[in-house]
C-alpha cells in the first residue's frame, strides 16, 4: 500500500536547524474530491528562504507552523484526477511541500512540458531561481557591455544564472564561491572572467586584483564579510541588487551586531552615487514568460548551462537543507521524491552538468 511520507516542522531552530527541527511522518495517501488532483512528487526544491519559513520572525512571508508540513516547489505527476483540466501522467509545477503526495485543486499549477527540457529544471534554471537570477540582474543591476559585475554564491542555482547572463550582456563577470573546485567550474565551465573563493585567507587582496577597474554591479545574495570585501570596490553609480543574505540566515538575535557599520553604508551611498535595491522574484512576475522564452533559448544554444545536485530520497531533506545553508550543495540543490514518473530518459545524477 502505497504511504504518504511527510516531513514536519517539529521545532523553530536556534541558530543553525538541527535534524530534530524536523519529524517524518508516514500517513495514508489521501483520495481526490471532485474537482481536486492527488499529485505523485518527483521532485522538491530545497532553497535557502526554507530557513526564514522555519522562523517566527516577521518577514515577506507567513512562517510554517510547528507540526506543519515544510513548504517547498515541487514538480509531481497527475497519479489520479477528478479535475477537467488534468488527465493522469500530466507532469505539473505545484508548490506541495517535502511529501510524497499531496491534493490538489488546480490552483498554482503550472502544466510542464518533458520533451522541451528535463522537467527538473522548472525548480532550478527555468523556474523561480533562474528567474530571480534573471529580474534581479537585468531589472536592477542593468550591466552594460565592459562593466564588472560581480555575483556572490556563484556556483550555485541563482548565482550562477547571473554570472552567465552578465556574459552573455558583454560585462566582465567574476564569481565569488567557496572553494577551489566551485571557483574552477564557475570558471572553466560557465565561463566566468574570475572566480574567487571566499574561503582563502587573503579574500579581500583576491578580489580587489579580479576588479581591477573597480565593480558596476554586484549581485548580493550572501552579505557578511564577504559584502565587506566588495564595498570599498563599489565604483560611483553601482548597482547592488539586494537578493539574499544567506550568511545571516541562521544567526540568533542580536549575533552579527558587531560594529556600527551604517554610517559608512550611507556615506557611500551618497557621495558614490550608489544603486541598493532589494527585491523578492515575484514582484516581477508578470516577466516570467520573457525570462522563461529567452532562458530556453539559451540553454539550447549552450549560452546557458547549469549543474543540479540530486540527491536521492525525502528522509534526506533535512540533512541536505542543513548542509545548504553550509554551503556543502554544489549546484541547484533538488530532492529525487520518486524515480517514477515517466519521464525522459537521462535524468541527471548528482553534480552532472546537463546543457540541453
Ligand atoms: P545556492 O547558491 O544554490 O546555495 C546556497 C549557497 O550559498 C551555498 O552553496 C554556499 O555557496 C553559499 N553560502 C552559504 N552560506 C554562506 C556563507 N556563510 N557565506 C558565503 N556563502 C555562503 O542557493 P540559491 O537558491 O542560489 O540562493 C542564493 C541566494 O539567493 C540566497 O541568499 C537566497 O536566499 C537568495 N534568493 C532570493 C530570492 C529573491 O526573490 N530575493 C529568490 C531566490 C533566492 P559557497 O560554497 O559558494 O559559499
Amino acid at each position: 500500500m502505497a504511504i504518504n511520507t511527510r516531513i514536519l516542522l517539529a521545532a523553530r531552530p536556534d541558530g543553525p536547524p538541527k535534524p530534530d527541527d524536523f519529524r517524518i511522518e508516514d500517513a495514508p495517501v489521501p483520495e481526490p474530491a471532485e474537482g481536486e488532483i492527488l499529485l505523485k512528487i518527483l521532485y522538491l526544491s530545497l532553497d535557502p528562504y526554507m530557513r526564514g519559513r522555519m522562523s517566527a520572525a516577521k518577514s515577506y512571508a507567513a512562517p510554517v507552523e510547528i507540526g506543519a508540513v515544510m513548504e517547498g516547489g515541487t514538480v509531481a505527476r497527475v497519479e489520479k484526477s477528478r479535475h477537467p483540466h488534468y488527465a493522469e501522467g500530466d507532469i505539473v509545477l505545484s508548490h506541495s511541500g517535502w511529501q510524497s503526495y499531496a491534493l490538489s485543486d488546480g490552483r498554482g499549477l503550472r502544466k510542464l512540458d518533458p520533451a522541451v527540457a528535463p522537467v527538473s529544471t522548472a525548480l532550478g534554471v527555468l523556474g523561480m531561481p533562474g528567474f530571480t537570477a534573471w529580474s534581479g540582474l537585468l531589472i536592477i543591476g542593468q550591466p552594460k557591455p565592459g562593466e564588472t559585475v560581480v555575483v556572490a554564491a556563484a556556483s550555485g542555482a541563482v548565482g550562477s544564472v547571473v554570472g552567465q547572463i552578465a556574459r552573455i550582456r558583454g560585462a566582465r563577470t567574476v564569481g565569488i564561491a567557496g572553494g577551489e573546485e566551485k571557483c574552477a567550474w564557475v570558471r572553466d565551465e560557465l565561463g566566468f572572467d574570475a572566480a574567487v573563493d571566499h574561503r582563502a585567507p587573503d579574500f579581500e587582496r583576491q578580489l580587489a586584483a579580479a576588479c581591477p577597474d573597480g565593480i558596476d554591479v554586484y549581485f548580493e545574495n550572501v552579505g557578511g564579510k564577504v559584502w565587506d570585501a566588495v564595498f570599498p570596490l563599489l565604483n560611483t553609480y553601482a548597482r547592488v541588487p539586494v537578493c539574499g543574505l544567506i550568511s545571516a540566515y541562521n544567526a540568533r538575535p542580536g549575533e552579527n551586531g558587531g560594529q556600527d557599520r551604517l554610517p559608512g553604508f550611507f556615506r557611500a551611498v551618497l557621495t558614490r552615487s550608489l544603486q541598493v535595491r532589494g527585491f523578492i522574484q515575484r514582484e516581477f512576475a508578470d516577466r516570467f514568460p520573457e525570462f522563461h522564452r529567452e532562458a530556453a533559448h539559451w540553454i539550447a544554444s549552450g549560452q546557458l548551462r547549469y549543474r543540479e545536485d540530486i540527491v536521492d530520497g525525502l528522509a534526506n531533506a533535512p540533512q541536505s537543507f542543513i548542509g545548504l545553508l553550509e554551503g556543502r550543495n554544489f549546484g541547484k540543490l533538488l530532492i529525487r521524491v520518486s524515480h517514477e514518473g515517466g519521464i525522459q530518459s537521462g535524468v541527471h545524477s548528482i553534480g552532472i552538468v546537463t546543457p540541453l
